[in-house]
């Protein structure tokens, strides 16, 4: 059946006073992956953004080979002929040692990661998803939910566009049988809908900045894992991320188990590390202000799905806690969500829906829970300056011990067959109680 036939399936089921089958808040992208995967399946999808592309958004923007293969998975050209900065891996300074580590070759996962600012690659997502089909209003401010009268069910959202003189325009009602929050880390509708940010989770804050630098064209992403301040050694690590543009995006990112997190100025912190770092990278004036921004981990946000409404990417803390890589995990949770949505609202009762969309949170925990407990574990234990030292060094003396912290940290393996480095950490994120 072709998408139309599918789509008009589920509208004709689709009760009146709906304006659409699925709304997605925000168009960063974890959004936009829900919506291009909610139209190619022949849903009516309509997306609520409060900017207008194109806009900044603060990043690193490095994609490892995850994300490389959710693009592929949206059908995006990722040569460089489109636009895009290739890497073949890691450049890891630590410990007294420089180590070149390429990604790795596996069946699941391409063997590179991309460069690309965040201004372009937005847009590029939401373009693709308007592509497939999905109906994008930008300018538009989501406020909260609406909700059933009687089962409290969330089936809407209360927004305003911005006028063409940029006031506000009035509130206006959008209804669907389901709702995404796809609205980042502070996620004003997830908190509007009940669900607070978990305390017991790691965060962590991580800023950035841009130079015009020679290691514009650097195959590898350089990550420096002992982030000194003075004589303090803080849990996290610094960057320097080519963009084959001339320019290079610097940052460093901590995390929550640090004594320091909360007290120190983070902008102030990347200047004083800045100035620790060589001179061959010939970094001079910023050519962009210092911004930051939170970094929700290891599902800090729950429950994924209840009464109408799914969240994703970071305003489901999907955040790796391993390495603070949150773009990738976006995707996949999108693609996730899109799936079990678009078999749920092909399902002829409400308690048919309801438990397709049960497996929403089910396959999360299936997919990333151990692995988050066990990154949980890992923040907790850097936050000791003398075990995150120790780690440094032995973890990159030693070659067998350096591919484990390599799959263990970049989450690169193939879950099925493998090396016994993949199959340990298999094992490892398996037996991990998830939660
Ligand atoms: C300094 C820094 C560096 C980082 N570096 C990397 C990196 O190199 N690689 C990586 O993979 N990850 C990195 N991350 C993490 C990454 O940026 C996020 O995980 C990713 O952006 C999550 O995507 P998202 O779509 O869930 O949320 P977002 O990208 O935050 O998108 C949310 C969207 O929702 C919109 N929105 C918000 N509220 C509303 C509302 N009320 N109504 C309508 N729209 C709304 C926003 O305008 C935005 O477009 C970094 C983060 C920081 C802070």
């Amino acid at each position: 059946m072709s998408p139309e036939h599918l789509s008009t399936a589920v509208r004709d089921q689709r009760p009146a006073g709906y304006d659409a089958d699925v709304i997605v808040v925000g168009a960063g992208p974890a959004g936009s992956t829900t919506a291009y995967h909610l139209a190619r399946q022949g849903l009516d999808v309509l997306v609520l953004e409060k900017s207008t592309f194109p806009r900044e958004k603060v990043c690193g923007d490095g994609l490892t080979p995850r994300a490389v293969k959710a693009l592929i998975g949206m059908g995006i050209d990722t040569s460089s002929a489109n636009g895009w900065a290739r890497n073949s891996g890691l450049r890891i300074i630590g410990g007294g040692m420089k180590l070149e580590m390429p990604w790795p070759d596996l069946a699941t996962f391409p063997d590179y990661g991309l460069t690309r600012t965040r201004k372009d690659f937005d847009e590029l997502l939401a373009t693709q998803a308007q592509a497939a089909g999905a109906r994008l209003l930008q300018d538009t401010t989501v406020s909260g939910p609406v909700r059933h009268d009687r089962t409290g069910r969330i089936e809407g959202v209360v927004a305003q566009t911005k006028q063409a003189d940029k006031t506000k325009g009035p509130e206006v009602t959008y209804r669907a049988p389901l709702v995404v929050a796809a609205d980042g880390n502070s996620s004003r509708l997830g908190l509007a809908s009940g669900r607070a940010r978990r305390e017991d989770r790691p965060m962590g804050v991580a800023v950035r900045t841009y130079f015009s630098s020679p290691f514009s064209d650097d195959e590898w992403l350089e990550s420096h894992l002992e982030l000194w301040d003075g004589d303090r050694l803080l849990p996290g690590y610094g960057w320097v991320f080519g963009l084959g543009d001339g320019r290079v995006n610097v940052g460093l990112g901590i995390l929550d188990s640090s004594p320091a997190f909360g007290k120190v100025d983070y902008k102030a912190l990347l200047s004083r590390w800045l100035e620790r770092l060589g001179e061959e990278y010939e970094f001079t004036e910023p050519t962009e202000p210092i911004r930051g921004a939170a970094l929700p981990m290891a599902f800090n946000r729950k429950p994924h799905y209840a009464d109408g409404l799914l969240l994703v990417g970071d305003s489901a803390g999907m955040v790796n806690p391993f390495n603070g890589e949150g773009i990738a995990y976006a995707m996949e949770s999108a693609e996730i969500a899109a799936d079990v949505m678009s078999q749920a609202l092909r399902r002829p009762t409400a308690y048919a829906r309801e438990k397709a969309l049960a497996d929403y949170p089910r396959r999360l925990k299936a997919e990333y829970g151990g692995y988050y407990t066990l990154g949980r574990l890992f923040v907790k234990l850097i936050g000791h300056p003398e075990i995150m030292r120790l780690c440094a060094q032995r973890g990159l003396s030693h070659p067998l011990l350096m591919k484990v912290t390599m799959t263990l940290l970049s989450n690169l393996r193939d879950p099925r067959a493998g090396e016994p480095v993949d199959r340990l950490v298999n094992t490892l994120a398996r037996v991990m109680p998830s939660s």
